[in-house]
């Protein structure tokens, strides 16, 4: 059992160093979300351990893979729909809502971050969001509720109503490049930060877990909060081997 009083020590050494920064970047990954009942897809316990993701060069080429990819989807672990964000989202938000924090980026995909109030704007999605979908040819938005309702009902998968292309959910899968925009505005957040705090990502997911080392490599300061070890701890100012949650709630006095 964790001591509580760790959450105090440890609280108080990011407590100091948030404070003192000025520009901060949060950079998330699954283990912020797995306290709010999501699964780790990746981790070492993660559904795609058992059950492979579907490849993105698959889904466009064949109807029966998207008709499986669907039907995942509405009928298994894959929906993520129901969660709340928890007062590690909430910590982050009170820092945006100060002005401390100027960019969430996330590895995440279910929208947490937006549902505990930090701006639409200010959240980077590098793999996208399974909240809703779109057409991957013009773009155009299509809500899961909607898809929903049409599959369950005889079957109908999406195709998009103004240009007759493929829908699909908002997010990057495997074999799909990543969103260019999203990665610009990411390394120009992290390379104007002074302080790049990684949290709940095990850091070995590349391209995204570069963002760490080239903010510490500009200069900026560098903690990671992970309930285990990364392989960038050793390049890090503050190291936190300790549940997410809590230890942010206490740090910024939630
Ligand atoms: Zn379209």
């Amino acid at each position: 059992m964790a001591n509580p009083n760790n959450y105090r020590n440890h609280a108080e050494s990011l407590r100091i160093m948030v404070q003192k920064a000025e520009r901060i970047v949060v950079f998330t990954g699954a283990g912020i979300s797995t306290e709010s009942g999501i699964p780790d897809f990746r981790g070492p316990q993660g559904v795609w351990k058992k059950k492979p993701p579907i490849n993105f060069h698959d889904f466009v080429a064949s109807e029966e893979v998207r008709r499986k990819s669907w039907e995942q989807r509405f009928t298994d672990v894959y929906k993520l729909t129901g969660a709340e964000p928890n007062v590690g989202h909430d910590a982050i938000t009170k820092l945006v809502n100060e002005g401390k924090v100027t960019h969430v980026i996330t590895q995440n995909v279910d929208g947490l971050h937006q549902a505990s109030g930090t701006p639409d704007d200010l959240v980077i999605e590098l793999h996208g969001n399974a909240n809703y979908s779109k057409c991957l040819d013009c773009e155009k938005r299509f809500e899961n509720e909607n898809i929903k309702k049409k599959f369950l009902e005889d079957g109908t998968i999406p195709y998009c109503d103004s240009c007759g292309g493929i829908v699909k959910t908002a997010t990057i899968s495997f074999g799909q490049p990543m969103p260019f925009k999203e990665m610009r505005q990411a390394e120009q957040a992290t390379l104007t930060c002074d302080l790049f705090i990684a949290i709940g990502s095990s850091l070995v997911v590349y391209p995204a877990a570069g963002f760490p080392q080239l903010a510490k490599q500009n200069g900026a300061r560098l903690i990671v909060i992970n309930n285990e070890p990364t392989d960038l701890d050793i390049l890090c100012d503050l190291v936190l081997h300790e549940q997410i949650g809590p230890t942010l709630s206490t740090a910024v006095n939630l």
